[in-house]
């Protein structure tokens, strides 16, 4: 039986990963330019680093961890998300001994065990960005600046910048409360879910995506109107830095985002461009999450980009795959040696060169160098070898010309557009 990829795992093909290297690049070139570092974190830890940071109550959490007992009988589970384990990180080497702010990146895959379906996988690649030890919202907006700067740098448009406050952990209970109450009323309209959500952790429902349950909480109380004055001076002073840069955004009051740890600052960038699963970001402020792992008090603010996702945005027109620049196309066993000693020689500079590496006939090699989409062909015959020569042909316009070997590489480096 032939073996095949785990359901939701996919495999990132050679014809699509130019996209793939090309947002990871982009993404460390402005992210550094932020003052941003690259860490690089397990995809394994403990179980209890994400039930505790993450929460006990949500569906991370709940349903989609992939958890499993080593052989020593350790509960560990693979990374649904970055986050926490950047959190460890800085605790654990203490990086706040150097200094208190750090500016920390990292790309990498995740795993939920959700259904799979376009745009959500059990394997994902997100590149996560954060910054702990600020509680200023300078830094609130400084970090949502820099999304949004390298969404358009990547050629994304049409994006809603969308923002939200949930307040700390003094102004959550009433509304919580509220909340409860509120949809105690609506509770027959609940999915199971829900209903149980309603007892553990009401705030989760605006998450459902249910219809019955999205309808539920049409009318609900907004936590905006039950934040205490301290975290709605936060709130307006990220708005208006974010004004101040020229951004602009959309307040949307119903976005709670999945997981427990966010306080004050939540944001989304979704794009209608995507159908249903239209965030291809979520980030936010998360005051508590250093205390549920680690004792020490540490504010932080991120956010994590879903690589899939960006990747089905990117615009169509723009081409990502790497072909070779040159064939080498050889008559004979003397210009085979010839081929072979050239393209040693030329991709020791970086010279995309070809070969069969079966003698076939010279039309079977023009074929395959047509279709391998290349720049040029060195068409290598005995009797031009037996002069110095060979015969260049541009697969552009079609023109040939014989050169001479010994300028082989001057002359290709002066026609052949690297990109
Ligand atoms: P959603 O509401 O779509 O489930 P989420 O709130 O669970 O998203 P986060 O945990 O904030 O998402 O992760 C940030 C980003 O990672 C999302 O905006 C999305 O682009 C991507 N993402 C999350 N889960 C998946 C998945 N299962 N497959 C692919 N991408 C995902
Ligand atoms: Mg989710």
């Amino acid at each position: 039986m032939e073996i095949k990829a785990i359901r939701g795992f996919n495999d990132i093909l050679p014809n699509e990963i130019g996209k793939w290297q090309f947002v990871e690049e982009t993404a460390r070139e402005v992210f550094e330019g932020f003052g941003f570092s690259e860490i690089r974190i397990p995809i394994i830890e403990r179980t209890e680093l994400f039930s505790r940071g993450i929460g006990e109550a949500t569906d991370i959490v709940e349903k989609e961890m992939y958890t499993f007992t080593d052989r020593s009988g350790n509960s560990l589970t693979l990374r649904p998300e970055a986050t926490a384990s950047m959190a460890r990180a800085y605790l654990e080497h203490q990086i706040y001994s150097f200094d208190p702010v750090a500016k920390l990146y990292c790309i990498g895959p995740m795993f939920r065990y959700e259904r799979p379906q376009k745009g959500r996988y059990r394997q994902f690649y997100q590149i996560d960005a954060e910054v702990f030890g600020v509680e200023n919202p300078m830094v609130d907006a400084e970090v949502i600046i820099m999304l949004i700067h390298f969404l358009k740098k990547v050629g994304l448009e049409n994006l809603e910048l969308q923002i939200n406050t949930l307040g700390c952990r003094d102004c959550r209970p009433k509304y919580r409360e509220e909340l409860r109450k509120f949809l105690a009323t609506k509770s027959f309209q609940l999915c199971e879910d829900c209903q149980r959500r309603l007892q553990t952790n009401p705030l989760r429902i605006f998450d459902c995506k249910v219809e019955s349950c999205q309808e539920a909480i049409v009318d609900a109380p907004k936590v905006v109107d039950f934040i205490d004055g301290e975290c709605q001076k936060h709130f307006d002073k990220v708005k208006g830095y974010l004004e101040m840069a020229g951004l602009s955004y959309i307040l949307n009051p119903r976005m709670v985002r999945g997981l427990d740890y966010y306080t004050r600052t939540a944001f989304e960038v979704v794009s209608y461009q995507l159908g249903s699963q239209n965030a291809v970001t979520g980030g936010g402020r998360y005051d508590n999450l250093f205390q549920e792992i680690g004792g020490l008090d540490v504010p932080g603010i991120g956010f994590a980009i879903g690589m899939e996702r960006l990747i089905s945005l990117l615009p169509k027109e723009k081409e990502f795959i790497q072909y070779p620049h040159l064939f080498l196309a050889a008559l004979g066993e003397e210009a085979y040696g010839e081929a072979y000693r050239l393209i040693n020689q030329l991709h020791l500079e970086g010279i995309r060169a070809e070969l069969d590496y079966e003698a076939k006939s010279l039309k079977s090699q023009m074929r395959r160098a047509d279709k391998l989409k290349v720049q040029y062909v060195l068409i290598l015959g005995e009797e031009e070898l037996k002069r110095g020569k060979a015969v260049l042909r541009n697969m552009t316009d079609k023109s040939q010309e014989e050169i001479l070997i010994n300028n082989l590489l001057e002359t290709l480096k002066s026609k052949i557009v690297f990109d």
